[in-house]
């Protein structure tokens, strides 16, 4: 029993910036600043997170939680826009990949992601892949993305799907995937598709590094070891 947890930008997709663009039509709506997050660095960050540094930055006065939820009935109407005009590709190897897990019952499939649930959906609906997914945790859930994992756990679990983390893999493009299974136990797949580059993925010393996931060999052999692996100790 093996749990595979995605990312979803960079790591699944791309939208050539859609979720930027709508975050920044979002931001514009509700406090009147354009382009308020040209200068984030997003990758691997939660939306909760990325509203905050445009919440600081431009020093919005109302509180954090009203503003975030008025910027997030924005986002959920601007995203869809912006993707409809953006060119959506899915990252080489996929869907491909995503048949063949889905053919082995004793693995699940779910995410992690730090987008918004809503925004998740949205996206993967329009990359024609949403229906690959059993449950996922979500920005929405936590914005601190290393308190991410326990949420897809429970979530399986609650469908008679229980986990450990130690055979759960989690697969995604920047250094803050990694960092967010490590915090948990979890193992670490990073590829090199997206937000970071392969030398600084290696860096943060994931389980597994690859250039991408054209190949999939790599990806279902460590899989397979993970599987034959003797479980965790008890007690743990
Ligand atoms: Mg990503």
């Amino acid at each position: 029993m093996l749990c595979i947890l995605w990312d979803i930008d960079g790591t699944l997709m791309s939208s050539q910036g859609a979720g930027t663009k709508a975050m920044n039509d979002a931001f514009e709506a509700c406090f009147g600043v354009a382009n308020a997050f040209d200068d984030v660095a997003m990758s691997g960050c939660t939306d909760p997170w990325i509203f905050r540094q445009g919440y600081d930055r431009h020093r919005v006065t109302e509180p954090f939680e009203t503003a975030l939820a008025r910027f997030d009935a924005e986002y959920r109407a601007a995203l869809p826009r912006r993707l409809a005009s953006a060119k959506i590709t899915l990252k080489p190897g996929l869907p491909a990949l995503l048949d063949t897990l889905a053919g082995r019952p004793e693995i699940g499939s779910g995410l992690l992601t730090g987008n918004f649930e809503h925004g998740a959906e949205t996206k993967l609906r329009a990359a024609g892949i949403w229906q690959y997914f059993e449950v996922g945790a979500y920005g929405s859930d936590d914005e601190d993305r290393n308190r991410l994992l326990p949420h897809a756990l429970r979530r399986f679990r609650e469908r008679g799907r229980p986990f450990e983390p130690a055979r759960t893999v989690v697969i995604g493009d920047t250094t803050r995937d990694v960092a967010c299974a490590r915090a948990h136990g979890a193992k670490a797949v990073a590829v090199a598709t997206g937000g970071h580059r392969m030398e600084d993925l290696r860096a943060s010393r994931p389980d597994l590094a690859l250039s991408s996931l054209a190949d999939p060999a790599p990806l279902l052999a460590f899989l397979d070891r993970l599987a034959k692996a003797p479980g965790a100790p008890a007690g743990r």
